[in-house]
């Protein structure tokens, strides 16, 4: 079963995106930033360390995320299912660690969607996001509001926002993907890798676009 690569910078749709195509086609949706967060919930060792780079937008350390991943794309499930990556690679030693792994046994990425839209837009759907406290379901305030202010439709739990999607700290998310992220699309166009899909589209066209040019039926 097929890596594929999920590209693009925040709040472009990337975990609404893996979250459609891993409920109908099968896919492990494996998210760094749920990883993470998961872990500053916990209190972990991990965690401790993670949060203060999320904090101010800024990445967690290569090594810290490599070795997670090392681990996670060693697991029999990921080729049995095949699997979406979000959020990972988001450097370029990231990318060249991941070939390591893939010289060693790992599964090779089959393609590299690249979500794209612009700033405004972004800005927008970031700092306007809420998420469910008890179940992660994710709301958007202007585009997609829950039926009550601050209550989840799905389970009736407390919407909040999550600490690095205010204005300051967005903004600092979106120049740290141009500097440390973007140069991915150009190592991955070199192997004629990337699909590009314009993400200020309505989610189902974004899905069907997607669905389209990687065959999946
Ligand atoms: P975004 O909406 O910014 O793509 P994510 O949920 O993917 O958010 O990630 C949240 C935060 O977790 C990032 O701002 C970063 O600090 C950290 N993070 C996630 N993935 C990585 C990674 N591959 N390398 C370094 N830091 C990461
Ligand atoms: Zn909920």
């Amino acid at each position: 079963m097929a890596i594929y690569v999920l590209l693009g910078p925040p709040g472009v749709g990337k975990g609404t995106l893996a979250e459609m195509l891993c409920a109908h086609f099968g896919f492990l949706h494996i998210s760094t930033g749920d990883i993470l967060r998961e872990e500053v919930r916990r209190g972990s060792e991990l965690g401790r360390r993670a949060q203060s780079f999320m904090d101010s937008g800024g990445l967690v350390p290569d090594e810290t995320i490599c070795a997670i991943m090392a681990s996670r794309l060693q697991e029999d499930e990921v080729r049995r299912r095949g699997c979406l990556l979000d959020g990972f690679p988001r450097t370029l030693p990231q990318a060249e660690a991941f070939d390591r792994l893939v010289s060693q046994g790992a599964p090779a990425v089959e393609r590299v969607v690249l979500l794209q839209a612009g700033d405004e837009l972004l800005m927008q759907r970031l700092t306007a996001r809420r998420v469910c406290g008890a179940c992660r379901a994710v709301f958007n305030v202007l585009f997609t509001p829950p039926r009550q202010d601050g209550v989840c439709d799905k389970c009736g739990g407390a919407l909040e926002q999550r600490g690095d999607d205010t204005e300051a700290t967005a903004r600092a998310r979106l120049r740290v993907y141009g500097q440390q992220t973007e140069p991915l699309v150009r190592f991955y166009d070199q192997r004629g890798l990337v699909l590009r899909v314009d993400a200020s589209q309505d989610k189902h066209e974004v899905r069907s676009q997607v669905c389209a040019a990687l065959h999946l039926a």
